[in-house]
């Protein structure tokens, strides 16, 4: 029907070289790794074959065009990805916590990617999309939500599909605009990929099986869930349920997984597999990620994943 759209910030990665504690040490860094939420789901995409393009805004400089680059190289549409003579690519500073988790300095409300708008190329491309992917990172982005009406009623009204991956910030979902915006994207999505607690945030019920029986009430279709180190599950408006246990891998760098998942999931579904085939490459997509540094380094291609797959122990605990 059209190739798979996605919408959103795309960003440059450094990280430190060491765990620590904050930034307030001079630190090694390295890096600028391609990154932003919507350009790892989008390249992953792009890699599993099927066509994908990127709404988006860089600035004129080394970071955006490292980017658009990866994006273009990795089989990618960057048409409708415009570049601000004044504004810098947005980026993204990262350090892990000795205690495993992460402290992010972003960049991304004063740079170019807030810039992003229904450019005449955007909407070039809606008109000829098969299906809109959603990322609550974006939801911070000013002419986001405009755009997203935009494209959600032309790609349903061409028989295209919506999935949602609710990644959003919890204090946004304090604004009343936003909660209820939200709710309305969940009403529209075919498919949805949360993560952990976003399933409830997303159904607006607590526990796990009472939120899943709400969303497909509310007309979703299908449920990926994402478990970190444990895996993903399916859940179809049928009652289907499938778990895919996690492979077992040792974890270098989480950033990016579920980005990766996504891409792979939504790839693979849009190009005719069925959910357990799709969920097994999704689940090898997030897992193989994690082993490497940097957040879109591990997009893979379908050989890489099967390769993966093959050479990889479940975790069957
Ligand atoms: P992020 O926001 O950091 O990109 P997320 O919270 O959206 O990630 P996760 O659940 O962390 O998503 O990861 C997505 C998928 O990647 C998991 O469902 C699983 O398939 C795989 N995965 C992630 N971490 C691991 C791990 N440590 N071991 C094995 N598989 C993993």
């Amino acid at each position: 029907l059209g190739p798979t759209v996605v919408i959103g910030e795309i960003l440059v990665e450094i990280m430190a070289k060491s765990r620590g504690d904050g930034f307030l040490e001079p630190i090694e860094l390295i890096g600028p790794y391609p990154s932003g939420a919507p350009a790892i789901f989008i390249d992953q995409c792009a890699k599993i074959g099927g066509s994908a393009a990127i709404v988006a805004s860089v600035g004129d400089d080394d970071f955006g065009r490292i980017n658009i680059e990866r994006l273009r190289s990795d089989g990618a549409d960057i048409s409708a990805i415009s570049v601000s003579p004044d504004y810098p690519t947005g980026s993204a500073f990262v350090r892990y916590r000795d205690d495993g988790s992460r402290d992010f300095v972003y960049n991304i409300g004063k740079s170019a990617a807030a810039l992003v708008s229904l450019t005449a190329e955007a909407k070039a491309l809606f008109a000829r999309a098969g299906h809109l992917h959603v990322m609550g990172t974006a939801f911070a982005i000013p002419g986001v939500w405009e755009m997203m009406d935009h494209a959600i009623g032309v790609i349903k009204q061409r028989g295209g599909s919506v999935s949602l991956d609710p990644n959003l910030r919890k204090e946004l979902l304090g604004h009343g605009q936003t909660r209820e915006r939200f709710a309305r994207l969940v009403d529209v999505a075919d498919l949805v990929l949360p993560s952990g607690d976003e399933l409830s945030v997303a159904a607006g019920v607590e526990g796990e099986t009472a939120a899943v029986a709400a969303l497909f009430a509310r007309g979703v279709t299908e449920i990926a869930l994402k478990r970190g180190e444990h895996g993903a599950t399916f859940f179809g408006a049928d009652g289907t349920r499938l778990d895919c246990p996690a492979f077992r891998v040792a974890e270098v760098d989480p950033t990016g997984a579920g980005d990766c998942f996504g891409g792979a999931y939504v790839a693979c579904r849009r190009l005719g597999m069925p959910a357990f085939q799709a969920l097994e490459y999704a689940n090898a997509a997030g897992a193989r990620n994690v082993t490497l540094q940097g957040p879109m380094e591990g997009a893979a291609s379908r050989q890489q994943l099967d390769e993966f797959i093959a050479a990889t122990p479940r975790d069957v605990r």
